[in-house]
């Protein structure tokens, strides 16, 4: 697929167009923060692809915790660089693991359910595909996924 010139904000909406629902059965609330001017010459397409891993893993971890107020938190701002910020309050992810995460066949979850290649793939296509960086913060009781371009 070619690249296109998209706003990012339009992008985590196409998003939660698609996935928003089973947010919803599970009684996440959805913050957004996002700056509307931020525009990219990209593949939109791809990035919706990461943004749905993501953000199933966000509400895997928050269903699989049992988290009484669930939330995903889900920014776009510019600081020097255009970033996406995804967090989600359903826990943090163990240190002795965390290094692990963008593994190819890494996964924490019943086989018929994860693939573990939902953030390897993400970050392919992130940083191979797109020239942009892809990290894992993860503390307390939150952990945040952050997406960088350089713009
Ligand atoms: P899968 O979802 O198929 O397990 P992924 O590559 O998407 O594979 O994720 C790999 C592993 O990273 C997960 O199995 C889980 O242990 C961990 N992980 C990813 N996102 C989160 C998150 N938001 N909170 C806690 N753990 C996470
Ligand atoms: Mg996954």
């Amino acid at each position: 697929k070619n690249k296109e010139l998209f706003k990012i904000s339009e992008a985590v909406s196409s998003t939660l167009n698609i996935i928003g629902s089973s947010l919803k059965e599970n009684f996440i609330d959805i913050e957004l923060e996002l700056d509307e001017s931020i525009e990219m010459n990209s593949y939109k397409n791809q990035l919706e692809q990461v943004l749905i891993n993501i953000l199933n893993n966000a509400k895997d971890a928050i269903v699989l915790n049992k988290i009484k107020e669930p939330c995903i938190k889900i920014k776009v701002y510019n600081d020097k660089k255009n970033i996406i910020e995804i967090s989600n309050n359903g826990g943090a992810i163990k240190e002795d693991i965390i290094n692990k995460i963008f593994e190819p066949y890494f996964s924490t979850k019943f086989s018929s359910k994860g693939t573990g290649l939902g953030l390897y793939m993400s970050k392919t296509i992130i940083e191979k595909n797109m020239g942009g960086n892809l990290r894992v913060n993860s503390k307390e009781e939150s952990t945040t996924f952050v997406i960088s371009f350089e713009s």
